[in-house]
């Protein structure tokens, strides 16, 4: 579709002066002389340059957030994600198990606060209790291999209070007697009773 028609159109404070060749974007200049690239979809809500933008927020404006922040941000999200998007691949592991983020996190500034000052490149965002909430009360970070470490840990702690004949297999539980396969289930219950059976 042609977006000539767009050509010298004004919307507030921007002319557009041409079309992008990503038929998305067209460029613009703005009554301060600023010239840059704006989304035609957006045209309608934009009405001056970021420049223009950013001097009239001036001081009160929105909060910049730096590379740090921003990286931050990203894991804050993804772990509103395991924990709330059921389509998440991993939503079983996280919020289908009823694990929740703490209040005290409901918000990214708030996470930022905590984790800003112990975060530090390549750490992992650890859980304590691997059953509780995300939360400052339950969270550090560690570095992966420390993580790794924790998880194998909990892993083996859970294949040790096993009932007979029961271990634990990645997300479900094997039964197995004298060398015998004998299934996987879904409850160390369900694996024991097989177990019994045999
Ligand atoms: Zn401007």
């Amino acid at each position: 579709m042609s977006r000539e028609h767009y050509i010298d159109k004004r919307y507030g404070k921007l002319v557009v002066l041409s079309c992008e060749d990503d038929n998305k974007h067209c460029k613009v200049k703005c009554d301060c002389g600023e010239i840059e690239s704006k989304l035609y979809t957006k045209l309608p809500y934009r009405y001056q340059c970021r420049k223009c933008s950013y001097k009239e927020m001036g001081m009160k404006g929105r909060k910049k957030y730096d590379e740090l922040d921003n990286i931050l941000i990203g894991r804050y999200n993804a772990m509103i994600n395991r924990c709330t998007n059921k389509k998440h691949s991993n939503y079983h592991r996280y919020g289908g198990r009823g694990i929740k983020i703490d209040s005290s996190w409901d918000t990214k500034e708030k996470f930022l606060a905590w984790a800003k000052p112990r975060y530090v490149e390549g750490l992992e965002l650890d859980r304590i209790n691997n059953n509780g909430d995300y939360g400052p009360n339950n969270c550090r970070y560690v570095s992966h291999k420390e993580n790794c470490r924790n998880k194998t840990a909990a892993l083996a702690n859970k294949s040790n209070t096993l009932p007979i004949g029961v271990t634990y297999c990645g997300t479900r539980y094997k039964a197995q007697r004298s060398g015998n396969y004998l299934g996987l289930f879904d409850t160390p219950e369900e694996a024991h009773i097989a177990w019994e059976k045999a």
